[in-house]
């Protein structure tokens, strides 16, 4: 079933709308947030669990439940990050909230704050989104002017927010990578534990969330845990923004329910797949870290969790990447291994020296200039990498091989064939 627009979150994801204070406010932002902080800390943790919320930005753990591993009584103070340093190809959902519609974030991220007992929130803003950070200060300035935040601000819990712009790597997306290049230090992955619940940013209790998690809050403290638990499905609730890519008509980015089929989704809001259905070959469901899906899974797949994870791929950030029989799949993968050689920030041998590995073969294979063992070979290095890293980038690369290989494992034989009689005919 279609998300109907009275539950609709993201009112203005197109822009079409006032983003400032005033048109934000006219859509139902910052409507008696006092009320909401006046429920106590507790009680707004409580009712984001009760939601179902999973965080938006890949992994989908419950957002309540991480935020009560919060400590409640420590002489450190607590800290909210949010994490905007949406990075992962495909994605785009993060941006469009920051310069549509940012004061959902701001007043989110208030609430999130005073539910962990932080009294400061930084965002960190990806390097190249320039006129988003741009957009997103001049909301915290608006918000710091009505005295909606800051020092004695209306809603009586002292709260600061200060955007950082980091620099444009992909790796400081990763939560703890991002608390060290806001800290000031080469933006690389911390071994965890302990995790930053514990010591997160300057050595203090930190949360990091993603920027659709927190901009979703305001609505469901308003509205109850409960109506975003009634939309989606059992542990997939709520609303999703999903953006769509690739090969199809109209490629968009548009909020629907969670768990919506997936071809329901690309043909109602994206026009289709270029050249009709059939001429689908794969879709990756959630950002170029997770395996591809073929056409033949496709027909059937919804957009939650816990259906992808069932079929070996996952929601990711539900960035839908959609190729038809036009793409070269083993190009593809290539193209995306590539991606996270050059974004492996180097650390652990298995990411430096397996990513790299991994693209040279795809290379080879790519042109069929291989022996037919060395896609098994590929197979079991990237298995090598995967969870052998300090953090989810090996895994982020060795995924997208192993969907290829699951899935197109003939198409790759038949390169190699190719190949291989063409050499023997020239050699003859
Ligand atoms: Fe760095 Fe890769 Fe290790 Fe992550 S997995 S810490 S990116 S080398």
């Amino acid at each position: 079933m279609a998300l109907q627009d009275k539950d609709r979150i993201f009112k203005n994801v197109y822009g079409f709308q006032d983003w400032k204070l005033a048109g934000a406010k006219a859509r139902g932002a910052w409507d008696n947030t006092k009320a909401i902080i006046d429920k106590g800390h507790d009680a707004i943790i409580n009712e984001v669990k009760a939601s179902g919320l999973r965080g938006r930005g890949g992994a989908g753990f419950p957002t309540g439940l991480k935020w009560s591993f919060m400590p409640k009584s420590d002489p450190r103070p607590s800290y909210l990050v949010i994490n905007a340093d949406e990075s992962e190809p495909g994605s785009c959902k993060d941006r469009e909230i920051m310069r549509h519609d940012p004061h959902l974030l701001i007043e989110g991220a208030l609430i999130a704050s005073f539910a962990m007992r932080a009294h400061v929130c930084y965002i960190y803003v990806r390097g190249e989104f320039i006129r988003e950070r741009e957009r997103l200060q001049a909301a915290i300035d608006e918000a710091y002017e009505a005295k909606l935040i800051g020092k004695g601000n209306v809603h009586g819990w002292d709260f600061d927010c200060y955007v950082h712009h980091g620099a444009g790597a992909y790796i400081c997306g990763e939560e703890t990578a991002l608390l060290e290049s806001l800290e000031g230090k080469k933006g690389q992955p911390r071994l965890k534990p302990p995790f930053p619940a514990n010591v997160g940013v300057y050595g203090a209790p930190t949360t990091v969330n993603n920027v659709e998690s927190i901009a979703v809050v305001g609505d469901i403290m308003r509205r109850g845990g409960a109506w975003f638990a009634g939309i989606g499905k059992p542990n997939n609730t709520g609303t999703k923004l999903f953006q769509i890519s690739g090969h199809v008509e109209k490629p968009c980015v548009v909020e629907e329910e969670m768990g919506i089929a997936l071809r329901e989704l690309l043909d109602r809001h994206a026009g289709g797949v270029r050249g009709g259905w059939d001429n689908l070959l794969a879709v990756i469901p959630g950002g170029s870290s997770m395996p591809c899906l073929p056409a033949s899974i496709c027909a059937d797949v919804t957009m939650d969790f816990d259906t992808l994870s069932k079929l070996k791929s996952g929601l990711g950030t539900a960035a839908i990447i959609v190729m038809d029989k036009s793409t070269d799949i083993i190009a593809a993968i290539r193209r995306i291994a590539y991606f996270y050689k050059h974004e492996s920030c180097g650390q652990c041998t298995p990411c430096r020296e397996g990513t790299g590995w991994m693209w040279r073969v795809l290379q080879r294979l790519e042109r069929g200039e291989a022996d037919k063992s060395e896609i098994d070979l590929l197979f079991d290095v990237s298995r090598q990498v995967e969870g052998h890293t300090i953090c989810a980038l090996g895994d982020a690369a060795a995924w997208p091989v192993q969907g290829l290989i699951r899935h197109f494992r003939p198409v790759m034989e038949e390169r190699i064939a190719r190949y291989q009689a063409a050499h023997k005919q020239a050699a003859e």
